[in-house]
């Protein structure tokens, strides 16, 4: 069995995740949580929010999943979100034709390549369809948009879309989320929610599928001011893998200080250097073995149509490397967008310390000129005119002046303009903030976790498997188990679960079969410890705590155990201090 095949069984048997729907036959790419996958999301759901909102200091939303098409039309999702398919000839099967190519071959990133060369490549590498066995030699490569459609509302008249990315919902909210911020910059608006793509193959459980869950922040930043704190996190050293590395004959990964990558122009963005650097420490923290990470740079032509710089935060299972998280510097391209479809005002305006006075060119066209000579055409005229003063005043040095208007020319005399330069005091100005994203795909994360948690040892003579999971995020931090069901050992086992759960800890009550089992049974769910209540506990006041890793145990008073098990599930004791 591989890594994620056995890590699939486990979460199966043990209530992690499962396909979804399977009394009907189930619907690919969609994954239901059990009940400890539910839990261990939702703690690394906290502990992203304890990290990216609570302690950056930024703002969550929680924005509708479903959105109007012209949302789409503006964030370039409805031209430009797809990906590669290739249909079989023979069995009508699709697949991704990047995918193909790269796991027939050694090309890694086939993505980045044009639809043509890819379906070269399918023809000269004789690949065959995975379905059916069958040459996909000359069938076409087209794109396939990944967005899933609906209608809203009865009738068809109102297309709606589910979205690919929470990040939408936070960007056409910026005129509002701005006002909420006092309209100072920086700030950052965090969402985490449900995001839907129509994978043309969903594979690997939870990596690629149809419905996943997104932790994306929106860090809108002034780019002409604004800077990040890098010095938090200046000594962090960050696994590298650049665009550069990755095509050098004999490239490979770096390590480098946040202050490295930086001074070296390895990482551009600072801001981007910055999250890297926050972030490698967050995955540290939620259990990420970090000799099975890396930081990838997106090569030219596999960024995002809105990114000009883009790192992935990747994580190594089964020795693939799967993305887990995207960091891009997203410029100005979304709130522009918005900005044009939309016609509302995008921009924040930053107020001078004190009032300037500037020259502003301006004009003020004669309609009376511009109407006969122009007709229909005049308003638009008059407009281009107005942004050509603005842009470019020389413009109006001579006696004529052109704009350009859909590869049409219009000339007017410079004097039918009005043309003026005046000075003006300012007290002023709109900035187009720039957006720094760090998102995160919170499935991918699991999965990763619980690979890297995943141990198998010896205990008694028999293999045992546990997830190592750090307590934090463990679904059950303590199992508690009354040695047998009789005698009072039961009542003292409830009354400690009890306990445990009125101060805030998770807590399992486990009462059926031999202790040993039920040790295994939450070793595999990875509860870092597990209580037992025997005869010594009714006549001393004593318990057993057992620990997951080591499998050792010590005798505690049952006076003060909760607050003992909260300090050790939160670091502030060891095991080995008790
Ligand atoms: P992207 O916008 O493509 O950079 O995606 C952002 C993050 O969402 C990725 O880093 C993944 O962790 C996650 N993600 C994207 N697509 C999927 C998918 N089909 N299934 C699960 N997670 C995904």
């Amino acid at each position: 069995m591989s890594e994620g095949e056995r890590l699939t069984e486990l979460a199966k048997r043990r209530g992690f995740y499962f396909p979804s729907a399977s009394a009907y036959g189930g619907a690919s790419g969609f994954w239901t949580y059990g009940p400890q996958g539910a839990a261990l999301k939702s703690n690394v759901e906290d502990a992203w929010r304890d990290r990216y909102v609570v302690k950056e200091g930024h703002q969550e939303i929680s924005a509708p999943t479903v959105m109007p098409e012209p949302v789409f039309e503006a964030s370039g999702h409805l031209d430009g979100f797809d990906d590669m398919i290739v249909e079989c000839g023979e069995c009508g099967a699709t697949h991704r034709a990047d995918h193909v190519v790269e796991d027939a071959t050694d090309i890694e990133e086939a993505e980045s390549l044009p639809n043509e060369e890819v379906m070269d490549l399918i023809a000269d590498h004789g690949i065959e369809c995975p379905s059916c066995g069958a040459s996909l030699a000359g069938e076409p490569v087209e794109n396939f948009n990944l967005m899933f459609e609906t209608n809203i509302g009865p009738g068809t008249s109102s297309p709606g879309y589910l979205r690919p990315e929470t990040a939408q919902g936070i960007f056409v909210e910026f005129p509002q989320l701005s006002e909420y911020a006092r309209n100072q910059l920086p700030f950052g608006v965090a969402q985490i929610g449900k995001a839907y793509r129509n994978e043309i193959s969903p594979r690997k459980s939870l990596v690629r599928v149809r419905e996943f869950t997104q932790a994306e922040l929106e860090h809108f930043v002034d780019p002409e001011e604004d800077e990040p704190p890098l010095d938090e996190v200046a000594d962090v050293t960050v696994p590298l893998y650049s665009a550069a590395e990755q095509q050098a004959e004999d490239g490979g990964q770096r390590d480098l200080t946040v202050r490295e990558a930086v001074d070296e122009g390895v990482v551009a963005s600072e801001w981007v250097a910055y999250y890297l650097g926050v972030s490698k420490r967050w995955y540290e923290r939620i259990g990420v073995d970090m000799d099975r990470f890396r930081y990838r740079q997106h090569l030219a032509g596999e960024r995002a149509h809105y990114a000009s710089d883009c790192w992935d935060a990747e994580s190594e299972v089964d020795g693939d490397w799967i993305e887990i998280t995207g960091f891009a510097y997203r410029g100005d391209y979304d709130l522009s967008k918005h900005a044009e479809h939309s016609g509302e005002d995008f921009t924040v305006f930053k107020q001078y310390d004190e009032p300037i006075t500037v020259e502003r060119a301006t004009v003020d066209p004669d309609m009376s000129y511009l109407g006969p000579e122009f007709g229909g055409d005049a308003q638009r005229v008059a407009d281009a005119l107005e942004a050509l003063a603005e842009r470019d005043p020389s413009a109006f040095d001579a006696d004529e002046v052109t704009v350009e208007i859909d590869d049409e020319s219009y000339t007017v005399p410079v004097e039918q303009t009005n043309f003026s330069v005046d000075e003006v005091t300012e007290s002023g100005e709109h900035v187009r903030p720039h957006v720094v994203e760090p998102s995160f795909g919170v499935g991918r994360i699991i999965y990763t976790v619980l690979a890297h948690a995943y141990e198998t040892d010896e205990v008694d003579g028999e293999e045992r498997t546990y997830l190592s999971l750090p307590p934090e995020q463990a679904p059950t931090t303590v199992g508690v188990f009354p040695l047998m069901d009789k005698d009072g050992m039961d009542d003292l086992a409830r009354e400690i679960a009890g306990d445990l759960r009125s101060a805030g800890l998770a807590v399992t009550y486990d009462d059926s079969g031999a202790i040993g089992r039920r040790y295994r049974r939450q070793d595999e769910v990875g509860t870092p410890y597990c209580v037992t209540v025997d005869y010594e506990a009714l006549e001393e006041g004593t318990v057993t705590v057992r620990e997951r890793d080591t499998t050792e145990q010590k005798r505690l008073p049952v006076d003060g155990l909760a607050e003992t098990l909260e300090q050790l599930s939160t670091g502030d004791r060891t095991f080995d201090d008790l």
